[in-house]
């Protein structure tokens, strides 16, 4: 059978390893595998999300409110936007899809940092688009500038901080790259991990709605996966001025958020305080990791998110990664990104200290 031959282009995304996994071929207990590969939230779902999800079991014959009503009216109220600034979706994949969709044929071109999520380089290659990278792997707006000027571009990517180096461009740079960019491509602002940047540093901090009001042409995007802890319940946002929003909505399945999904993400919003926690403590943990690493001599790229990237200079890192998830520790390794190291999502105290523990073991 012949696919559409843009497909030939397209790789398959590879998600962090399912605990299923590690027990099925490792026979390791459930109990003792740790997985710190996809930057979950480690504290797990907030106690009143679960009792929500609860509550709304018994709903499941209904189909979801299509309107998400109820998530927009709170998400507005928490960014200061209008309703119909913003989408809801599957993730805030699913809206990084319809971005890419609603901009790009196969005689577009999209705009990244070398490293970055793989996503981008995904949804973008679906359309037969051409996809542009700086040389640089963290983001450098200069080489963005660069590129922009002489190649142009239909979007262009901004991960804020950037998944999976963690570094974070100040909002200011960004600010004034903004002006210099066309009205007609689309510059997406991915803040999935805006929440943590924000509280280590008030410099890398992005307002959706200051944002919007000054460009027509940027779309913020925000998910519930990773500080809000519902990476299982599939739920991200895009704020952006309604013309963006409306063009988007032209490819939104129908029903795509289910009805305990947004409940969950409802009920998140109500629990600010949960939020704030985890964050706290995501970075005191994280001084673990740089003491760790400076203790062994191993470098790492500070972070202003939930995980940590640490090269392993006289190791392989694909190695070390086989050999903790052997003994139930699941990591990322970084060699598929032409890089010896590992990203590390930031547990809890005792799964972090379990992985030091195996880590000097193995080492
Ligand atoms: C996790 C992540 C997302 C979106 O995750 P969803 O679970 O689809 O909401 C988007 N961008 C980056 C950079 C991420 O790391």
């Amino acid at each position: 059978m012949t696919f559409n031959k843009v497909l030939d282009g397209v790789k398959t995304y590879e998600a962090g390893k399912p605990i299923e996994l590690v027990v099925r071929e490792y026979g390791v207990d459930p109990k003792d595998i740790i997985k710190l590969a996809s930057n979950e939230n480690p504290y797990g779902t907030s106690a009143k999300v679960v009792a929500r999800l609860e509550e709304v079991a018994k709903n499941a014959f209904v189909y979801p409110d299509d309107s998400m009503y109820e998530l927009k009216e709170a998400l507005g109220r928490k960014f200061k936007v209008d309703e119909t600034n913003i989408i809801i979706g599957a993730g805030s994949d699913q809206v990084i899809e319809f971005c890419v969709h609603a901009k790009c044929d196969a005689n577009s071109k999209i705009l990244m940092a070398k490293t970055t999520f793989a996503m981008y380089e995904i949804y973008g290659k679906q359309t037969g688009a051409t996809i542009l990278k700086t040389q640089s792997n963290e983001h450098n707006l200069n080489e963005f500038r660069e590129i922009y000027k002489t190649q142009g571009a239909d979007i262009i990517f901004l991960c804020l901080p950037n998944n999976p180096l963690g570094e974070c461009l100040d909002s200011k740079d960004v600010y004034a790259f903004l002006d210099e960019v066309d009205e007609n491509t689309l510059v997406v602002l991915d803040g999935a991990y805006q929440e943590f940047a924000t509280y280590k540093d008030g410099k890398k901090a992005i307002v959706p709605s200051e944002v919007i009001s000054k460009y027509s042409n940027v779309i913020y995007l925000g998910t519930f996966s990773k500080a809000y802890a519902l990476g299982g319940m599939r739920v991200g946002y895009g704020i952006a001025q309604p013309e963006i929003i409306k063009n988007l909505y032209k490819l939104r399945p129908p029903f795509n958020i289910t009805t305990p999904t947004l409940a969950s993400a409802i009920e998140a919003l109500k629990d600010e305080e949960f939020v704030f926690e985890c964050i706290i403590k995501n970075f005191e943990q994280m001084k673990r990791y740089e003491e760790y690493s400076n203790s062994k001599g191993f470098k790492y790229i500070p972070s202003y998110t939930n995980f940590i990237t640490i090269y392993l200079d006289g190791y392989s890192s694909k190695d070390i990664a086989q050999k903790l998830l052997e003994k139930g520790v699941i990591v990322r390794d970084m060699t598929g990104y032409g890089f010896n190291a590992l990203r590390i999502t930031i547990g809890t105290d005792a799964q972090n200290t379990k992985v030091f523990k195996v880590l000097d073991l193995v080492l």
